[in-house]
């Protein structure tokens, strides 16, 4: 059995009055890409947020690598290698490429190890290279997302939240989207992927989860999500 990495149980959360997450239970293991779909509104950005702290659980636990990280502010979280790259992207559009890069080793102050992960970036990215000097907000959307998920990479995580990372691209960029994903996990990177796009999203992922109206309601093997009547019916267009 691989390591558990995140183990979220119980788990609630409100805005106010309007309660998001209902007794949410998940659990990712070393290595995995596990997904998480679920309509507009079912909660997923908001878990992904409760997860990096930058919402409090009404109720509910959530252990990084067996420690309870409920109180940890945010930061503390990056600095064990837990990092969201977040819906909408968040690139600081009149900041050069390079910058938004070196933003995401914040936490870090090995100065050498930064420039050669800087490094392996660009060879990941070339295109960002290609634009390092450049504002991020002259990059395509595509570009934008890549500069994102290399920003999320400079903080050198263990485990990669990724809130909706092929939104709104053209479907040939999505392939991209969704080939780099993979790649993460060929780094041995364990990925918790939100995506509206479920069919792809199942495709790659090892396992996924079915959030609607803040509860989980399915829990499989994305082969088995991918093939379910009800999840086809619902989420997949068919
Ligand atoms: P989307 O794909 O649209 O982001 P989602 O599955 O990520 O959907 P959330 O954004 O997590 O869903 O929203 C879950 C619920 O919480 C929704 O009912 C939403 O209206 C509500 N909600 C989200 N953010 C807030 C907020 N800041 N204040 C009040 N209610 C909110």
């Amino acid at each position: 059995m691989m390591e558990t990495i995140i183990k979220v149980s119980n788990l609630s959360v409100s805005y106010g009055p309007i309660q998001a997450l209902r007794g949410i239970d998940i659990e990712v293991r070393q290595g995995e890409t596990v997904t998480l779909i679920g309509a507009n509104g079912a909660g997923k950005t908001t878990l992904l947020q409760t997860l990096s702290g930058l919402l409090k659980p009404r109720e509910g636990t959530i252990e990084l690598f067996g420690e309870n990280i409920g109180r940890k502010p945010p930061h503390e979280r990056v600095k064990m290698g837990l990092i969201h790259v977040p819906e909408g992207r968040a690139i600081l559009g009149r900041m050069s490429v390079e910058d938004n890069l070196l933003m995401g080793a914040y936490c870090r102050d090995d100065e050498k190890e930064i420039q050669e992960d800087m490094e392996k970036i660009y060879n990941l990215f070339p295109i960002l290279r290609e634009h390092a000097r450049l504002p991020a907000r002259t990059l395509s959307g595509g570009q934008q997302q890549m500069l994102a998920i290399g920003r999320g990479l400079m903080a050198r995580p263990k485990v990669m939240m990724l809130d909706e990372p092929s939104l709104g691209l053209a479907p040939i960029v999505i392939g991209e989207i969704f080939s780099i994903i993979r790649s993460l996990r060929e780094r041995g990177i364990t990925v918790l992927l939100v995506e509206q796009n479920a069919k792809q999203a199942l495709k790659v992922a090892d396992r996924g989860y079915v959030l609607e109206n803040g509860r989980i309601t399915h829990a499989d093997t994305g082969i088995n999500l991918l093939h379910s009547e009800e999840v086809l019916k619902a989420y997949l267009g068919a």
